[in-house]
This record gives structure tokens, sequence and C-alpha cells, in this order.
């Protein structure tokens, strides 16, 4: 057993998992209670009537690939939220263990955290350096309890890739204690690669990856959690029998083949350039105080009144994101990167709201 594996829950470690009904093609199925006949017009290759392959083997195989890791680095289940939920639930024994995370983060760690009854550690990024990781105080922080310390990179939703030298030292340090989580669900957009690439060098390091943004595919609910395969392993006897829906399966296998790679590496560029485009136009509005540098889909902006910005968005049918209840947030709104339409009504909705508050002033 990998020595991290042993910072596990020991119930899980110990846990029968559920014998789902085997999964052998060649035979006719008369194990699982299913109709052995379909709906009339399911489309699917499957067949709605049948339960899925658990951890489908040629999924699995595809998304490897598509990751650059081996099949047996990776495991597959409702976007990387369910990732999430599965690793706190397999490490952390509730009242005991904690989750730490370093805010303004992605919201999901703490509530996954929270549902567990796992403790909570909060490290906040440092803002004074771009939204830096502030390496002493994580590891400063990581008592015996800490069991997982997550890192979203590039960060949701500041927007900024985390250091990869400060991540190695992370990892190189919490080796046997703790498991660290790189969230890359926007990697794609951030010219850079994927840490997954250090999974044989780091066995407590686990990649999150989504088909969610950069495949334009977030109502498939696929993502993959990328880490040593004891580690995902030990995540298939807590996942449910059947997590991956057929339509899942079959669109994922579908919308990530060749021809729609190249799609979405076209889709990639023009989310690039509208990036770059919008940024620089906020930059020279009144209404915005600062916009942060983006490696992501999204930016991260500082308003002088974040009600109005916000109002002036929904006045063009427009809706961005209020982090506002956030703390280290306030004054800022998060704006996806859309269509060059999109991007165009919302600036221009921004630079109106500028002039009339320039205009009574
Ligand atoms: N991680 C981050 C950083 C996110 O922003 C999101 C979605 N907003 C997720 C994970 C969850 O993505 P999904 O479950 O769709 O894969």
């Amino acid at each position: 057993m990998i020595p991290i594996l042993q910072r596990a829950r020991p119930d899980i470690l110990t846990l029968r998992p559920y014998e789902h009904a085997a999964w052998k093609p060649t035979l006719e199925r008369m194990h699982a209670n299913e109709m052995p006949w379909r709906a009339s017009e399911d489309a699917t290759l499957a067949g709605l009537n049948r339960y899925p392959e658990p951890q489908p083997h040629e999924l699995i195989e595809h998304l490897a690939a598509l990751y650059g890791v081996t099949p047996q680095n990776v495991l597959a289940g409702r976007g990387s939220d369910e990732g999430i939920d599965l690793l706190v639930r397999t490490f952390c024994r509730a009242g005991q263990d904690s989750v730490l995370i370093c805010p303004p983060t992605f919201g999901m760690y703490k509530v996954s955290a929270q549902i567990q009854g796992a403790k909570l550690i909060a490290v906040p990024l440092i803002k004074e350096r771009d939204y830096a990781l502030d390496v002493d105080a994580v590891l400063s922080a990581c008592d015996d309890s800490v069991k997982l310390v997550f890192v979203c990179s590039p960060n949701n939703p500041t927007g900024n890739l985390v250091d990869r030298r400060a991540i190695e030292t992370v990892c190189e340090r919490l080796a046997d204690t703790a498991v660290v989580v790189v969230d890359e669900a926007y990697i794609e957009f951030a010219g850079t690669e994927s840490l997954a690439a250090l999974l044989p060098r780091f066995h407590n390091l686990v990649v999150l990856r989504t088909l969610s943004k950069a495949y334009a595919l977030a109502g498939t609910r696929c993502g993959a959690v990328l880490a040593h395969p004891e580690i995902v392993e030990l995540l298939a006897r807590v996942i449910t029998p059947y997590s991956l829906p057929t339509q899942t399966i079959e669109a994922v296998l579908e919308f990530t083949n060749a021809s729609h790679r190249a799609e979405a590496r076209k889709r990639i560029e023009l989310i690039l350039s509208e990036r770059e485009r919008v940024t620089a136009q906020l930059a020279h509005l009144p209404a915005i105080r600062r916009v942060w540098h983006s490696d992501a889909n999204f930016i991260l902006v500082d308003c002088v009144d974040a009600e109005a910005v916000f109002n002036a968005a929904i006045s063009v049918g427009l809706i961005v994101r209020d982090p506002r209840s956030n703390p280290l947030l306030g004054g800022c709104l998060r704006i996806s990167v859309g269509t060059p339409g999109q991007n165009d009504r919302l600036l221009q909705a921004i630079g109106a709201l500028t002039r009339v508050a320039g205009d009574a002033a």
C-alpha cells in the first residue's frame, strides 16, 4: 500500500464494496432485473433499458489518452464535483479530519467538507501577489488532522494559474500526510501543461479534470479524477455502482473524438482572443477599478460600484456572477467570457453606466 493511502478513513480501507451485476457483454443479461426490451425510440447504442458499464473501459481508456495518463490513473464521475465529494468522503472522518482550502476559491471544497462533517482550515491566497499560493502558511497549517489540500489552478474565481513549483513543494512536503488535490477545471485555457504528468513522482497528488468547460459538455456531467492507481481503486469502492449514465458515456466518446477536439481547440482560441479583448476594454472603463489577469474563461473585475455593474448587465439580458458575499471579494464580479456579441453588449452596458455616472458627477 502506498503510504498516503493509510491516511484514508480506516473504515473505507476495509469496506467491502457493493457487488454490482457482473459486466459480461458476451452473455445475455438475466442478472440485473432490467427490462429485456428497449423503450420505443431509445436511440442510444447501449440501450437505456440496461444499466451502464460501471467505470466503462472504453471511456476510461479514452479519458486516459485525452489526459496523457494510464487508464489505471482514471476514475470517471459526474463532473469534478463528484470527484471532490468522493475524495472528502473517502479521506475525512466526520468531526476529526480537516480539509485545507485557499480562499477565495471554488465553493464546493467547503460545501463537501461541511456535508461530510470535516473541519475546514482556510489559508488565503496572497492578494498582493496576484493571488499566489502561500506555501509556507499552507505547510504550517497542515497539522495531523489535514487529509486533503485543495489547490485550484487556474483558480476560480480569481482566474490565475498557481505556480507549478509552489504546488510541487506542497506535494513534496506533504508526501505521506495529505493528498494534494489540484483542480484543473480551466487548464485548457491557460496554455500550460497539466500537473498530471507529475503523478508518477507524487503519489499524494490528485488532479481533477472536467469536460464541462473546454469541451462544451457541462450538461453531460462528466469529469475525471487522475491519481495513483491505488487511490483510484479506493475511490471506485465509494462511488455509486452505475454512476455514469449511458447518454453521458456515449456523448463524451462522440464529442471528444478527433474532429470535435479540433473544434474545441478553435472555440478555445476564440475564447482566449475574446478574453484579451474584453480584459483590455474593461480596463479602460471608469466603472472598473481593476481587471485581474485571467488564465481561465472568465475574468474577475473589481468595480467602483459592483451593484451598478451587475444591474447594467441585467438590463441588457446578461447575468454575471456576484461573489460579493465572500468577504475576500468585496466589490468584485466574475464575468464568463461569452460570444463576441454577448461581450460587446456587456461592454456597452458597463460603458453606458459609466457615462451616466460621469455625467452626474
Ligand atoms: N472545479 C472548479 C474550479 C469549477 O469552477 C467547477 C465548476 N464551476 C467545478 C470544479 C465543477 O465542474 P464539473 O462538476 O462540471 O466538472
